[in-house]
């Protein structure tokens, strides 16, 4: 039962683990947007397999196409073997890649997790220049493996160090420059431009820029389109290669099926990761035919021709393709995020709102410390932030935390979330709020 199962799992699994000490529920059960426990309590699940549900859990179209592999006879294990289904697969995500990429791209199969990816998109870029160093942004994620960890935010001591320079990443709220705004985001850009341009700016010139659209576990913060559009100029005139992570905001998160299409820029290499296994263990690099320059076998890996994975990532893609899930995604996100505004209005302890499509985080801050002038920023409130999801979790509502003090819940919900689901959702984070607060 419930209880034993969880009491034997914390003796026996490491106590590295985050999601099961926040989230104390035994899953046994679950469909679309809702997970059933082993003590029958039902959940609304916004942690979406932290963003790569696109479809929610158990989706028809994910499971028979799982199911037609199954019984086809197909082999399940052929390490980066060509077959039907990774033709099916590749067809369809190219058949999504942003123009300007489409045409010129090539695909690296990675191990099964985004994380695998960044350190092939890492590798490619410096194969592809000759060089070792990578630009990379403060409050970034993109990883736990050391090359991944060492272009992320944290934790440093167990980052290995690759030569990465860190940008300021423009950040609205808690701006670094202390101005926010498109004041913030002109400045981020200067900043970086400088170091960049400056023949003495104490940098090599760079093997790539990595960055994301949307950063995540950063505390779901967009970044400006211009400055990404600036960003895309700078390493352009340099011939540094942009490096997209689109690991969380792909398959249309927020609102686009690639999240840089908000801005129009087109990225070197994109890593894709989380959704487009369509909640099956996958992960590609997928970059501009003039850098695949690097040495044969430069990223192996033995588990690179997942086919379950390709074939539920095959019909998530198109299922989202032809349902218009991205427009969908961004509709329902700006009425969840004007809801969510309202509910900032009525609550001093929410400091500010954001996200772009169903990518949504709601900072939380010390309210008694609220400045007279009522001007932001305020100290962040991680203690308030967990006792949140707390009582979100008493309410079954699965909220996660994130961003620079652990001071973000984020909503992931699924594409397919109804209008429905989300009034229940924002009526559950509502009332957690207001019995938190007190
Ligand atoms: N990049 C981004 C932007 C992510 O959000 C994540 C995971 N949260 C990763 C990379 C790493 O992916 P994985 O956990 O599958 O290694």
């Amino acid at each position: 039962d419930r209880e034993a199962i969880l009491r034997r799992q914390a003796l026996r699994e490491s106590t590295a683990r985050t999601y099961a000490r926040s989230l104390p529920i035994v899953p046994v059960r679950a469909r679309g947007l809702t997970i059933e426990g082993a003590d029958g309590r039902r959940y609304l699940d916004c942690l979406s397999g932290a963003g790569s549900l696109a479809l929610g859990h158990n989706h028809p179209v994910v499971l028979e196409a799982v199911r037609a592999v199954l019984d086809s006879g197909a082999p399940l294990h052929v390490l980066d073997l060509a077959t039907p289904v990774k033709d099916h697969f590749t067809t369809e995500l190219f058949s999504t890649l942003p123009a300007g990429l489409a045409e010129r791209a090539r695909i690296q199969f990675c191990g099964p997790a985004g994380t695998d990816a960044v350190e092939a998109a890492l590798k490619l870029a410096k194969a592809a220049t000759g060089r070792s160093g990578i630009l990379a942004f403060t409050g970034a994620y993109h990883g736990m493996t050391a090359g991944a960890l060492g272009v992320s935010a944290g934790p440093g001591p167990l980052a290995t160090d690759v030569g990465v320079t860190r940008l300021p990443y423009p950040y609205d709220y808690r701006c670094p420059f202390g101005v926010g705004g498109e004041q913030g985001a002109r400045l981020a850009a200067a900043w970086a431009e400088s170091l960049v341009t400056d023949p003495r700016g104490g940098i090599e010139p760079p093997a790539a820029m990595i960055v994301e659209p949307v950063q995540g576990e950063g505390g779901v913060i967009p970044a400006p389109d211009d400055w990404l559009r600036r960003m895309r100029r700078l390493t352009e005139r340099h011939g540094i290669p942009l490096i997209a992570d689109e690991v969380q905001t792909g398959v249309g998160r927020t609102g686009a099926f690639w999240a840089v299409e908000h801005s129009g820029v087109v990225p070197d290499v994109m890593v894709l990761s989380k959704a487009i296994g369509g909640s099956l263990p996958l992960a590609v690099v997928v970059y501009d035919q003039d850098l695949d320059l690097w040495p044969r076998g430069a990223h192996a890996g033995t588990f690179r021709g997942n086919q379950l994975a390709m074939a539920a990532g095959a019909a998530t893609l198109k299922f989202v393709r032809e349902n218009a899930l991205a427009e969908r995604a961004g509709q329902l996100g700006r009425r969840m995020a004007t809801a969510l505004r309202r509910l900032a209005a009525a609550h001093r302890c929410v400091g500010d709102v954001r996200g772009r499509g169903l990518m949504l985080g709601v900072e939380l801050v010390d309210p008694e410390s609220v400045l007279p002038d009522g001007t932001a920023p305020q100290p962040p409130a991680p203690a308030l932030a967990a006792a949140v999801q707390r009582a979100c979790l008493d309410r079954g509502l699965i909220v996660e935390l994130g961003g620079r003090h652990d001071s973000v819940i984020r909503l992931l919900p699924p594409l397919t979330t109804t209008d429905e689901q989300a009034e229940a959702v924002l009526d559950r984070l509502a009332d957690a709020l207001a019995e938190a607060e007190r």
